[in-house]
């Protein structure tokens, strides 16, 4: 077996591909450009909560963000946040719900960086009826390297403000932002799931959801009769006003990097069926708070371990409607068939909001995410065949989740990419860049 290379400075949480880079903290918004020539290109960084190589560089100079993490302003007429971008969702949060706030967009983790989350335009659970995390940014100011500062809007320099939403940090460095928060009475969410078995089932119950967030978990190991099971997630914020208590800080973290053996297709077939199963009726509805359904996965810190030192591969791509069904059933075949399982797979409709971004990755259709641990050449091949199935079906993929697209593949699934290339920064350069634009190999 290849011996792993040792621990790089800053990991993506996909901990694929290895790549070092020296890092430099920022602290202050006056801390770039900085006042020593950078060793080669450079690239801002958040948290890291990115899967692949769109937060890595190899042999340049990360621009680590975290120590400006301080809030400037907030208006509690208009909701309306100020803070540095290197504040996260999960300290915006500690400020905002006790004072009867909430996020307008949120991932599944609380534990990105506002800039992180405004450079690739994330989505939430509420896409369809808000739209990505850029349609409630009124303002951020963007330092290029050569200082000029710029103050984007998508009135005010509206052509920076649509390449940096969505840009992957390649249009500068965003110091702070401003940001549209919403009003909630209660951290309760009242919930319903409903349990269904296949695709036009999903297909009905997403067609016909009226509450402000959706998704589903689905059951990508089972075939035959239970072929494309799962649970259609709704919520709402509660209406009965109730407690704003901030949360609590999570106690259990990861401990160790689990054998590789450890995850294996019967360990996650055991999971998949027991998460089926653990509601018995096929409708349940609950009030529940906020931290367990918007981010399950967070109350175990650096889960990612579970993937052992090899890592782990997500695959995030939406197709339009009109092809949506057939291309979905023709992905879950080919997941099912390779045998590589996956825990953690979510489907949902994406809306018709249009995203700010020029680079942005929502768009209407239905949208799958999952990831799979790193088996070398049987991940590889599996994550190669299904953005294939995802180009033949008209879709597109997600350059936050993903680490093996091809230079061919990007172009065609984001063909403003030229028009995108006058407004990357000269001294700014990914991982990720490097590979679709052709620069970079895909390990074999
Ligand atoms: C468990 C989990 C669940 C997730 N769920 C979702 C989800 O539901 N929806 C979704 O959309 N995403 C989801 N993500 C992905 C995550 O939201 C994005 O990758 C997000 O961009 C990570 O932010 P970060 O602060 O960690 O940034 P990094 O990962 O460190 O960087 C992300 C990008 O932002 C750029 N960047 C960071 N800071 C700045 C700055 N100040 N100025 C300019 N550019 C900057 C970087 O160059 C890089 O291109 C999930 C990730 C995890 C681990």
């Amino acid at each position: 077996m290849a011996k792993s290379k040792p621990k790089p400075s800053f990991e993506s949480w996909g901990r694929y591909p290895r790549l070092d880079a020296k890092l430099v903290p920022l602290h202050w918004r006056g801390d770039f450009p900085l006042r020593k020539a950078a060793d080669g290109p450079m690239l801002p960084v958040g948290a890291g909560r990115s899967y692949g190589d769109v937060c890595l560089l190899e042999g340049g100079t990360l621009l680590h963000t975290r120590g400006m993490d301080r809030l400037i302003a907030f208006d509690p007429q208009s909701g309306l946040l100020r803070c540095e971008a290197g504040i996260t969702l999960a300290e915006i949060l500690d400020f905002a719900v006790p004072r009867g706030f909430f996020l307008p967009v949120t991932p599944g983790t609380k534990y990105v960086t506002v800039g992180g989350a405004i450079a690739n335009d994330i989505h939430g659970k509420n896409h369809h009826s808000a739209g990505s995390f850029g349609c409630h940014v009124p303002r951020f100011e963007l330092v290029r390297s050569d200082g000029t500062r710029i103050l984007c809007s998508p009135t005010e320099n509206a052509e920076w403000f649509r390449a940096t939403v969505g840009g992957m940090g390649l249009t500068g460095l965003i110091t702070w932002a401003e940001i549209r928060l919403r009003p909630i009475v209660s951290r309760m969410i009242d919930y319903q799931g409903d349990k269904f078995v296949g695709l036009d089932e999903f297909f009905t119950l997403a067609n016909s959801a009226k509450t402000e967030y959706t998704v589903a978990w689905i059951d990508c190991v089972s075939t035959g009769r239970n072929f494309a099971r799962g649970i259609f997630m709704h919520g709402e914020h509660a209406t009965i006003p109730g407690s704003l208590k901030k949360s609590k800080e999570p106690w259990l973290t990861f401990p160790i990097d689990l054998p590789e053996i450890a995850l294996n297709k019967f360990s996650m077939a055991a999971f998949n069926t027991a998460y089926y199963n653990k509601q018995l009726k096929k409708q349940q509805k609950a009030v529940v708070d906020y931290e367990p359904y918007f981010y399950p996965l967070d109350s175990v810190l650096q889960w990612n371990k579970m993937y052992g030192k090899a890592g782990l591969l997500q695959f995030q791509n939406v197709i339009p409607f009109e092809a949506g069904k057939e291309g979905m059933a023709e992905i879950l075949k080919a997941i099912t068939r390779s045998g590589l399982a996956s825990f953690l797979a979510v489907i949902k409709f994406f809306g018709d909001i249009p995203s700010p971004g020029m680079m942005s990755f929502p768009a209407p259709g239905v949208m799958l995410a999952l990831d799979f641990p790193i088996r070398h050449e049987v991940s590889f091949d599996l994550l190669d065949r299904l953005a294939a199935i995802t180009l033949d079906y008209g879709g597109r993929m997600y350059s936050a989740k993903d680490a093996r697209m091809t230079a061919a593949q990007y172009q065609t699934f984001y063909p403003n990419w030229q028009a995108f290339l006058p407004y990357i920064d000269p001294a700014f350069d990914s991982a990720f860049w490097q590979r679709v634009t052709g620069r970079r190999a895909i390990d074999a």
